[in-house]
């Protein structure tokens, strides 16, 4: 921008900042997925990571608060320090770092946070991002069923953006053992809530279910959840669990005695292919250090 003249140059440099984050700290892990520590301007920290896949695939997981303030006992956000919502502009920013870096096609705001906590500033991040090249369709905001946002999200929500939840147990009892916010929106209100969403919008649900060793992936449980869940509504998600204290994760063998007992319901499933573990870089592990 040299066609400027020089004080302009340097008025916009300080009044139209070029990011609202500063980078502190970038990994790379052996599978190629990136992780990016920014502060925010009064220091928080946030996290995001880019998993490039063999396919081609470039996908942004995105954070919509630094910490969170639930505490999922599986998940290392929880564990640290609640800082506050970002703002729609810090949200932004994380995925434009990455854009510098090449074109990237889809987003999960799977990072740390409950994006129905903060929904607003996600709206608005996950609105703009077709500018950084991500189509709505391929845009994802996951929630742990938090009623207020979700409701919200399910009437106001026209564009295509896609809906995933995080259900991590086929019981209210184990469930609120996991996730205690589940003791104030209990699964079946969750649930009512996204079968409210697929009739008003025809938009299958994602399932997220984190598999714990001994926990939530014996057979009975499977059978469970696909008596829960109606197949033409949901799509599950399997998630081989990655360490973070206080678990374990399931062995291949249950992994797949688990999916078999959802592929003979005929309930679509797959199973998330782990990326970034050795950065602590993959689902549940943001906990920034800094
Ligand atoms: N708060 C939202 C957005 C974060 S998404 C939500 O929970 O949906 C992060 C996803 O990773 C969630 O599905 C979460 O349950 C899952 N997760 C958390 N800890 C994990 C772990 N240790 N291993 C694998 N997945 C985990």
């Amino acid at each position: 921008m040299t066609n400027l003249p020089a004080a302009l140059r340097s008025e916009l440099e300080s009044s139209v900042p070029f990011s609202t984050l500063a980078l502190e700290r970038e990994q790379e892990a052996r599978d190629g997925t990136v992780k990016a520590l920014f502060l925010t301007r009064d220091g928080r920290p946030v996290e995001a990571v880019l998993m490039r896949y063999r396919d081609g695939r470039r996908s942004l997981c995105l954070s919509s608060q630094s910490g969170c303030p639930l505490t999922c006992t599986f998940c290392a956000t929880g564990q640290m320090r609640f800082g506050r919502n970002l703002t729609a502009s810090e949200i932004l920013d994380q995925a434009l770092h990455f854009r510098r870096l090449g074109p990237v096609d889809h987003a999960v705001f799977m990072g740390m946070g409950e994006p129905m906590l903060n929904l607003d500033a996600v709206l608005e991040a996950a609105r703009s991002l077709p500018d950084v090249g991500i189509t709505w369709r391929r845009s994802t905001i996951s929630t742990v069923g938090w009623l207020p946002g979700l409701r919200r999200f399910v009437d106001e929500v026209e564009e295509p953006i896609r809906l995933a939840l995080s259900l991590h147990a086929p019981t209210d009892e184990l469930r609120s053992e996991l996730m205690p916010v589940n003791e104030r929106y209990p699964l079946a209100d969750v649930l009512d809530e996204c079968h409210r969403y697929f009739g008003l919008r025809r938009r299958k649900v994602f399932v997220e279910y984190v598999l714990l060793r001994g926990v939530n992936d014996r057979v009975e449980q499977a059978r469970a959840l696909a008596g829960l869940l109606d197949r033409k509504i949901f799509k599950v998600n399997l998630i081989p669990y990655n360490p973070t204290g206080m678990f374990e994760g399931s062995s291949r063998k249950a992994v797949a005695a688990f999916k078999d007992v959802l592929d003979r319901a005929r309930l679509p499933a797959t199973v998330r292919l782990t990326r970034g573990r050795d950065i602590s870089a993959a689902c549940g592990q943001l906990a920034a250090e800094t």
